[in-house]
């Protein structure tokens, strides 16, 4: 069977390549805004290690990692436009956002402005830590609305604006860059939920915090995310354990305890998007979201959420009347093995009306793949 070959992918030995250094897929995996599929060198550059902890001691084979995980600390850090310095790792971007906030101890009550289709795992966060959580401004599609959030900010402006970059939920890109500016020109700290957006789009976008998650668009291991956040912010954080004389304050916000092995695949893997080109990748998900939309957009019935050129490649789908959205991702797997997600409203339920279909894949996929889908839906 040959392959279509189509040219609104660019970069076709970008996917080539993505796919050559993994693991043959079992089916067709178009589910990274979950979690996506780790190279051989990922996978085994945190085997090695997990050996060399039972060889030579779990401490010991730490201390030899040393300098390979600092490395990872400043290229994650380039990342975002922060140093070495400014970066924790910590277990997930949900640990990232409690390690955060548990350190900066504001006062109960004080206001956070995030957007209504925040993730509702933040929102519980944010009230969690005595935190009131205030909408920004947004159009109808939920992109925050420039003119607003300004308004916002010179009135009487929150303590800090939490922006996440991408949803879980919705393959909306947010204008994070002109926030930022916004933000520091009202002296309002901006913490960035990069957890989707890392790896997929640009981040170094001048935030005072950013958050994220290794697994996602990485391709990562699992169990491993991190905290970046700016000295100035940094000052003000106040961990339950001081760090060790000599390191970087962000350093205590590190478990001792660890998935070391993880953090080492991590490492390996973010060399590999840095070889791959970021700006490549970007350009090659963007067209992969686009040609989804492109393909899937009433078939059966089924409505895409995004605008068509959102440069994403997280697309998001409305079932037809009385149509299954948990029913209907099972039988994809089950029978055509398709590897998808099933969102319901719960997940942001300021924003979602009724559950979506979420597809996201990664470089490797192939215009056959998208195909499949709309023909199995
Ligand atoms: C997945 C996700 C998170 C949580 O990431 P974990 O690593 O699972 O804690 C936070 N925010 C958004 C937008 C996400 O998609």
């Amino acid at each position: 069977m040959t392959v279509p070959h189509d040219d609104r992918l660019p970069f076709e030995d970008l996917g080539a390549q993505w796919r050559a250094v993994r693991p043959r897929p079992a089916g067709r995996h178009l589910d990274s805004a979950a979690s996506s599929r780790q190279s051989h060198r990922a996978l085994e550059a945190a085997a090695h290690h997990a050996r060399h902890e039972a060889e030579l001691g779990g401490y010991v084979a730490e201390g030899t990692a040393d300098d390979l995980l600092q490395q990872g600390r400043s290229v994650l850090g380039g990342l975002v436009g922060m140093a070495a310095a400014d970066v924790a790792f910590v277990e997930s971007a949900q640990a990232a956002l409690v390690a955060l906030l548990s350190g900066w101890r504001l006062p109960a009550g004080a206001r956070v402005a995030c957007l209504p289709g925040e993730y509702a795992p933040n929102v519980a966060q944010l009230r969690a830590a005595g935190l009131r959580p205030q909408p920004l401004p947004v159009d109808d599609l939920g992109r925050a609305d420039l003119e607003g959030v300004a308004r916002l900010l010179a009135g009487d402006p929150p303590r800090f604006v939490h922006l996440t970059h991408i949803g879980s939920h919705r393959g909306l890109l947010q204008p994070a860059a002109q926030i930022a500016a916004l933000c520091r020109d009202a002296g309002v700290p901006l913490v960035i939920d990069a957890a989707q957006s890392l790896g997929h789009v640009d981040v170094d976008l001048g935030a005072d915090v950013v958050y994220g998650t290794s697994r996602k668009w990485l391709a990562g291991p699992r169990g491993v995310g991190m905290l970046f956040a700016r000295p100035a912010i940094a000052a003000q954080l106040l961990p339950v354990l001081p760090e060790p004389e000599g390191v970087p304050p962000m350093r205590a916000f590190e478990s001792g305890e660890a998935h070391v092995a993880g953090r080492i695949g991590l490492v390996v893997a973010v060399g590999e998007h840095l070889a791959a080109g970021p700006d490549r990748v970007r350009a090659r998900l963007a067209a992969l979201g686009r040609t989804t939309r492109e393909l899937l957009d009433g078939v059966r019935g089924w409505r895409v959420v995004e605008p068509v050129d959102e440069p994403t490649a997280t697309t998001t789908l409305r079932p037809p009347e009385g149509v299954d959205v948990v029913e209907t991702r099972s039988r994809l797997l089950t029978e055509h093995g398709i590897v998808l997600t099933a969102i319901g409203p719960e997940r942001a339920p300021g924003e979602m009306t009724g559950p979506v279909l979420r597809v996201s894949p990664h470089l490797d996929t192939a215009m056959e793949d998208l195909e499949a889908l709309a023909a199995a839906l």
